[in-house]
């Protein structure tokens, strides 16, 4: 019986093991399965966020195609550029800015009767009427042609160059520009006013959503009279002052008398470095006459720069009398302290100079002056 016993609680021993080992492995593969679905997840969510990164590249590619399809200007646009900057071109190389023949008329009644001065103010006169009547250029010195342009953010520079290229080369056939560009090397013309430089751009993006261009045809004669000065300077005795800076100019003016197709038009920069200096003159040149600097001391300075000169019995191209300058104009900008930079830019009385504000079509919808 004890025996049987012994038997009979061995087998129940095993059993109890043997259900535990069933639930041992039965809790693995519960384990196992829950470690397979998390794999499982983990996976899933990665592909998901995969496709989510690939939906979201092809949408930012299709958005790039659409914005540049939307920048790129379209052929009909660029035919009305073309057509808005030949007109320009005409104009601006035909017919005197008003402020400027405001100032030229005021001019030839201050000279006196009768004098040199006086008919050569005359001359000038006759010169810039013929050439508006015939819409022929007011000077055989098509000169430097220089654009400045105005344009809102994402506006394409070099499709606009290629318009007004265009425009160049199809103002010079017409005649409404000489051929006037040359290769500095050889000296070939290749009769189309275009070559390395030449015409001169001058992009600035402004915050407005329209266009602005600027033309001006700076002759050769005047770029020729031009000047720059690193003061101090001693011959003159010019310091780093005002004053300094007038005592410059003022040789600047006595040296280019009976040379730069006078009475002129001064723009000057003081500070900047050498080339920012020169470039900014020339932009002190798109000023209307009739305005004045911001900064009281350059007002005066512009004001007492264009009496002074008018004193000096230069005249109008270097004939004797009153008219010596038409106007200065005097922009600022920072320098080193190692340097101090006037650059001055001289203006003949053949000052053109125009600029056309666009529509949205590329038409013209205002001139500037
Ligand atoms: S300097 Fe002026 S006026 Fe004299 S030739 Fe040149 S463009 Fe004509």
């Amino acid at each position: 019986m004890a025996k049987k016993k012994k038997v009979t609680k061995k087998k129940v021993t095993k059993k109890k093991a043997t259900k535990k080992k069933v639930a041992k492995k039965k809790v693995t593969k519960k384990k196992v399965a829950k470690k397979k679905a998390t794999k499982k997840k983990v996976a899933k969510k990665k592909a998901t966020k995969k496709k989510v990164a690939k939906k979201k590249a092809t949408k930012k590619k299709v958005a790039k195609k659409k914005s540049s399809k939307k920048k790129a200007l379209p052929i009909n646009l660029k035919k009305q550029l073309h057509d808005s900057i030949l007109e320009l071109i005409r104009v601006t190389s035909t017919v005197i800015p008003n402020d400027v023949q405001k100032v030229i008329l005021e001019a030839l009644e201050r000279e006196k009767k009768g004098t040199t001065a006086e008919y050569a103010m005359k001359i000038i006169e006759a010169n810039i009427k013929l050439a508006k009547n015939k819409s022929q250029p007011m000077c055989q010195d098509t000169g430097t042609i220089l654009f400045f342009v105005e344009h809102p953010a994402g506006f394409h520079q070099n499709d606009f160059k290629k318009v007004v290229n265009k425009a160049v080369v199809e103002a010079t056939k017409k005649g409404y520009l000489r051929q006037n560009s040359v290769d500095t090397l050889t000296g070939a013309n290749n009769t189309m006013n275009l070559g390395p430089g030449h015409p001169s751009f001058h992009f600035h993006e402004h915050g407005k959503k329209s266009i602005d261009v600027k033309l001006m045809l700076k002759g050769g004669g005047c770029e020729n009279v031009g000047a720059q000065y690193s003061l101090p300077h001693v011959p003159l005795d010019a310091g780093r002052d005002l004053d300094g800076v007038r005592k410059v100019i003022l040789e600047a003016i006595v040296k280019a008398q009976g040379k730069g197709c006078g009475p002129g038009v001064l723009g000057i920069t003081i500070g900047g470095d050498r080339g920012a200096g020169y470039v900014d003159s020339k932009e002190q040149l798109l000023r209307k006459l009739d305005d004045h600097s911001p900064i009281k001391e350059l007002a005066d300075l512009e004001k007492d720069i264009v009496e002074t000169a008018n004193k000096l019995g230069i005249g109008p191209m270097g004939f004797g009398g009153k008219t010596t300058l038409l106007g200065c104009k005097i922009g600022v900008l920072n320098r080193l302290p190692a340097s101090y930079f006037v650059s001055i830019s001289y203006m003949c009385w053949a000052f053109r100079r125009q600029g056309i504000n666009l529509g949205p079509k590329n038409e013209i919808k205002k001139w500037l002056y």
